[in-house]
């Protein structure tokens, strides 16, 4: 199917669309305009955590719809204060901040990890450590943090304050720690990188070595969070703790709504009047994720994720085997699985939408697959199956091109 570039559209060009709507959504599956099913892996990228439709959110969002949309936060709002003590509960924090995405989950984060150093009387430690491949936004600070140059390009200079090392050079990091320093940053398993685990080992040491220098350790928890691994939050899986991470994707489940926690601590050069957001944590917003914790916090929720993730990641082991010219391994933890490709992964993720499957491209030539957390055996299944056609439709059509 060929992208819309049509001059004559209203929108701005900023995305290589594929030319595909979709009209409703039924638990993992997408139904497009024109009556096709797609069984979704891709969730919205990592979004729709309990897959379309999904009752509970959708009767918590009409109740608070016909109640109060908005107020700003010059006043109380009760399901903030709710929220965040289920989130506080839930996870390393004792306070948190909302906004309405990822991105301004990673500027708070930012914002709060220098304020804290200000506040301790380091003004100066402003720097904040990064890695390689990493994905943090595309606001102006936040493509700095990530560092890529294709997102950088033509947007005058980049944000200052940034030190980027490569994930695994424990010497590169090391030397980047210096008096300006006052956080690392980093995503516990890369997802727009490639789906690119960070060692257990390799997060213990970041921990360790921000202990020692006085840092914050700062995790982006954007795509990795909200049970996607099988943990309510992925650095669970290497038993430490950070001191602030953002959280945004599936924390309303497809409803705009992001957040940045933090300890007490490490909150504590934020007072009043140092940041804020119009729509942040507004009635609508903390109702649909106060929902969505309802659902993933719930019994025997993270072990269905972990089953069925282990389950779908050896299934798609076979697949490779089946496939060594097209597909080299697979990797990732829980949902939030990766297949390194050796054909061009956007073929591949052509093949898979032809055959009805939506997965979605990453960098170092990997698809992801990032199914509802929701997902039965029965839809694993179906979604291996239609992988398998589309590979061996690959394999087709490059042995009749060659
Ligand atoms: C998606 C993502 C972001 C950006 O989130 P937006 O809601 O698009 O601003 C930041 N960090 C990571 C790890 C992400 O996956």
């Amino acid at each position: 199917m060929a992208s819309e570039t049509s001059s004559d559209s209203p929108l701005f060009s900023t995305y290589a669309r594929v030319n595909l709507a979709f009209e409703r959504g039924e638990g993992p599956w997408l139904i497009a305009t024109d009556g096709r099913r797609y069984l979704d892996f891709m969730g919205g990228i990592a979004v729709n955590v309990l897959g379309h439709a999904h009752p509970h959110i959708v009767a918590a969002l009409k109740t608070q719809a016909e109640k109060l949309w908005h107020v700003s936060n010059i006043y109380e709002i009760p399901g903030q204060r709710a929220l965040g003590e289920c989130l506080a509960a839930a996870t390393f924090a004792d306070c948190v901040f909302f906004g309405n995405s990822g991105a301004e989950a990673v500027e708070c984060a930012i914002k709060t990890a220098r304020r804290y150093h200000y506040s301790k009387g380091a003004p100066e430690r402003v720097r904040i450590i990064t890695f390689e491949g990493a994905f943090h936004g595309r606001t102006l600070a936040t493509i700095a943090a990530g560092g890529q140059p294709k997102y950088l390009e033509g947007f005058g200079p980049p944000a200052g304050g940034f030190d980027q090392v490569k994930l695994g050079d424990e010497k590169a990091l090391k030397a980047a720690i210096g008096p300006e320093t006052a956080a690392i940053m980093i995503e516990p398993l890369q997802g727009e990188g490639g789906i690119v685990p960070v060692p257990t080992a390799e997060l213990r040491e970041l921990r360790a070595l921000c202990d020692q220098h006085g840092l914050l350790l700062v995790l982006d928890e954007i795509q990795s969070g909200m049970g996607r691994t099988g943990r309510f939050l992925a650095h669970e899986w290497a038993g430490i703790e950070p001191d602030i991470a953002a959280v945004a994707k599936g924390l309303g489940a497809g409803f705009p709504v992001g957040v940045c926690l933090a300890t007490r601590e490490a909150a504590s050069g934020m007072i009043a009047g140092t940041h804020g957001s119009t729509f942040g944590g507004n009635p609508l917003a903390m109702a649909v994720a106060g929902a969505v914790l309802d659902v993933i916090l719930g019994d025997g929720f993270l072990d269905h994720v972990q089953r069925t993730g282990l389950l779908l990641k050896q299934k798609l082991a076979a697949i490779v085997d089946a496939h060594p010219d097209l597909v080299e391994v697979v990797r990732g933890e829980g949902l939030m699985l990766g297949i390194k490709c050796r054909a061009p992964n956007g073929d591949i993720a052509n093949a898979a939408r032809e055959e009805g499957l939506l997965l979605v491209a990453a960098g170092d030539n990997v698809v992801r697959l990032l199914p509802p957390l929701t997902i039965g055996e029965a839809e694993i299944d179906e979604a291996v199956e239609r992988l398998d056609k589309a590979l061996t439709a690959v394999s087709q059509s490059k042995a009749a091109a060659s």
